[in-house]
């Protein structure tokens, strides 16, 4: 493992959101600042259409506003690099992150990994990932112009994105209850979209091709037990997120499922680790509330790298 030289005074993990806005605040308070990223700076805005519940923008789309919010939030001199963080350890007051064959180091860590969309898990899904299978309507929308549709969820990523892509063509909302999790108003805007409809009470068994590209679903109604065949081009999954935590969960600061417990300062139980946004166990994963995860974050890192200073006499 090759040991970085500098010492950071704060590594963040992840530049989506909440990691932008705690490099934000730390870089501000002056405190030397690393993001480690392992793909491109904005996270799932990447993978979002249309944004319009994050203030000061009436509508924006999804990589604008990570584009935006990537150069406002580094131009106070934060330090970027390129890593896929696997571990966290503790070494006295400092805090190693490892990534790949380099290691950094730091008096304290702000993880905001963010999470990752979960996967139905039937048959044909991973087979055909990429060839009629899609989590990312804004991605992969446009390959689907005039090509008939299923959106399978009923949360608030499903609805959103089923109506994003009307654009395209039809769209059918597959869900295996009879009522949404959405939020109302994208409820709202779906059910008055005559380019959406809905099956409900309904789960897809099998993703169906020709070896090449998904050309229909097995699709069964759980409270009939009917199973129908459905003929189809594209099937994009929207049932939910899991934490991206495996790398930290030896640390003893995940709940069952992964999601890392913090206070509301975004402190850990681990002192100098701390978590912002949708990795964070919490009630309300939105834009709004990873960027005042991240606030807090950096702020509070601040408080703590002065303690830290001060209780290992280091200069400042
Ligand atoms: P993320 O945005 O997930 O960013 C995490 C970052 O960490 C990523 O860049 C990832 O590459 C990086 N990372 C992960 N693991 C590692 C590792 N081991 N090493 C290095 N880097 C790592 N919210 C709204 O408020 N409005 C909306 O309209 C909206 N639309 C959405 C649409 C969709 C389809 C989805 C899925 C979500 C939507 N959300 C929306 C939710 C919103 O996107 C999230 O709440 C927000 O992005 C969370 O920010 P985050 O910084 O915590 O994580
Ligand atoms: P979610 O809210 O957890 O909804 C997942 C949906 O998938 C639920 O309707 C669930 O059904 C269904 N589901 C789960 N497992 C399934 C399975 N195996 N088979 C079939 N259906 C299954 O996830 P999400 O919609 O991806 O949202 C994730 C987070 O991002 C949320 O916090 C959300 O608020 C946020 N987000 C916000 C916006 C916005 O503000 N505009 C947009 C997108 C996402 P049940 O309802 O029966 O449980």
């Amino acid at each position: 493992m090759e040991q970085q030289e500098k010492i950071y005074d704060v590594i963040i993990i992840g530049s989506g959101p909440g990691g932008m806005t705690a490099a934000l605040y730390a870089s501000r308070a002056n405190l030397s600042t690393l993001v480690l990223e392992r793909g491109v700076p904005g996270g799932e805005l990447l993978n979002t259409a249309e944004v319009e519940n994050y203030p000061g923008f009436d509508s924006i789309m999804g990589p604008e506003l990570a584009d935006k919010m990537h150069k406002s939030s580094m131009r106070f001199g934060a330090d970027q690099a390129y890593g896929d963080v696997k571990r966290i350890v503790v070494d006295g007051a400092y805090r190693i992150v490892e990534a790949g064959k380099k290691s950094y180091k730091a008096k304290a860590v702000i993880i905001a990994t963010g999470s990752y969309h979960r996967k139905l898990n039937v048959p044909g899904e991973d087979q055909y990932n990429g060839r009629g299978v899609s989590y990312c309507a804004v991605c992969d929308g446009a390959f689907f112009r005039n090509k008939d549709l299923i959106v399978v969820g009923g949360g608030d990523s499903a609805v959103e994105e089923g109506t994003y892509l009307t654009q395209f063509g039809d769209v059918n909302i597959v869900h295996r209850r009879d009522s949404l999790r959405a939020q109302k108003i994208l409820q709202d805007r779906a059910f008055k979209n005559e380019k959406v409809n809905f099956t409900w009470d309904t789960v897809v068994e099998e993703i169906q091709g020709d070896g090449n590209k998904v050309t229909g679903v097995a699709m069964k109604n759980v409270k009939t037990g009917e199973v129908v065949q459905q003929n189809i081009d594209g099937v994009f999954v929207y049932v939910g997120i899991l934490p991206q935590s495996d790398a930290f969960r030896d640390l003893g600061i995940t709940d069952a499922e992964g999601w890392i417990e913090t206070n509301e300062y975004m402190e850990t139980a681990v002192p100098g680790i701390f978590a912002v946004g949708d990795v964070r166990k919490k009630t309300l994963r939105q834009i709004t509330t990873a960027v005042g995860d991240g606030g807090e974050a950096g702020n509070r890192a601040f408080h703590y790298i002065e303690e830290w200073n001060d209780r290992y006499a280091v200069e400042k």
